[in-house]
This record gives structure tokens, sequence and C-alpha cells, in this order.
């Protein structure tokens, strides 16, 4: 439970938010899905690789997990529960539709518990909603109104992003790999 199942995997924060990243953790969202959280250690390195925790707390989340290994795999099915619901709830949000009710009465109570350990807080000129972690760790991400959350172009991905291109203009999560994947596309289909 605490090995990661993919080491050679290598993360992709082509979201641009925490929320939006964390939702990124399944490939070809669109087609045919393949999960990367299959344990959670591999939840615990994405948070070590996307600097949610530090490598103490990544290793003293580990030493638990490996003391309690029931605890853990019952916070891996409910972190992936929870990474579902919030990806239907933003992706539903960035169609412009309503959110199916059990996925947002789920983020929510997630919300809700997070916000008991909310405050705002000064870090480096703005202004960011930080959570204090049990252990005093703080989480924290820049409050952004011009950011725009959208659904990759590319249909078997699926995969969420912020845009913050000025004219609103980003298509793909990833130019390198979605991006290119479709100018091939365009490209063999015009041939
Ligand atoms: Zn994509």
């Amino acid at each position: 439970m605490v090995t990661r199942s993919e080491p050679g995997y290598v993360w992709d924060f082509c979201g641009g938010q925490l929320a939006v990243d964390f939702t990124n953790t399944v490939g070809n969202r669109g087609a045919a899905p393949e999960e990367h959280f299959n344990t959670y250690g591999d939840i615990i390195a994405w948070a070590e690789a996307r600097r949610v925790v530090g490598r103490a707390e990544a290793q003293r989340l580990r030493a638990g997990a490996e003391r309690k290994p029931k605890a853990a795999r019952e916070a891996w099915t409910l972190l992936v529960a929870l990474r579902e619901s919030l990806y239907e709830v933003i992706a539903a949000a960035a169609a412009g539709r309503s959110a199916p009710g059990a996925d947002l009465a789920r983020v929510n109570a997630e919300v809700t518990a997070a916000c008991a350990r909310a405050h705002l807080a000064p870090r480096r000129g703005r202004l960011v909603l930080a959570f204090d972690a049990p252990d005093g760790d703080s989480l924290s991400q820049p409050i952004d109104a011009r950011e725009r959350v959208r659904v990759c172009a590319d249909d078997s991905c699926a995969w969420l992003f912020l845009d913050t291109t000025r004219n609103r203009t980003r298509r793909w999560c990833d130019m390198k790999i979605c991006g290119n994947r479709n100018k091939v596309r365009r490209f063999r289909g015009q041939a």
C-alpha cells in the first residue's frame, strides 16, 4: 500500500492548480481511463511531487501507513472517491452545467472540514488561502479571479486545466502531449 505502483510514471502538473492537478491523475479520462492512484503510496508520492507535503511529512505518512495498512486503504478509497467527485464538479463548472448532487455533497463535506483549518495569509505580495495541516505544515493556493477552468479539447484526454492565457485561447491540457497529438491528427486528416 505504501509503495508506488508505477515508479517510472512522471506526474503531469499541467492543470495549474492543486485541485485540478489532483483530478488529472487518471490518464485517458475520456476514452479508456488509466488509474495512476493504485495505492496509498501513489497518492503520497503525488502529494510530495506536487509539494503538497514536504519530504518529512511524506515519510511520516508512509510510516503511519505501514503501521496501519487498513487505515491507509480507507484513506486511499476516500481520496480516490473525492478526486472523482472533484472532477465531476469542476468539469460541470467548466461546461456551464450544474454539478451532480452526490458529487457536490462529497466535495462540500471536504471543503467544510478544510475550512475549519483555513485562513488568509500574505505570501510574496499576494493574499493566499492557507490550510494548516494537523502538524502545522501549510498548504496554500493563490486566489486569482482571472483564472478559468477548462476541459482539454482532446476528447480521449478530458483533463482539466486553468486557462490563464490573456485571450482564453488555451485548448490543450499539455501542449507537449495533447497539443502535438492533435496537430499530427489534423495533419493526417488533411493529407
Ligand atoms: Zn489533454
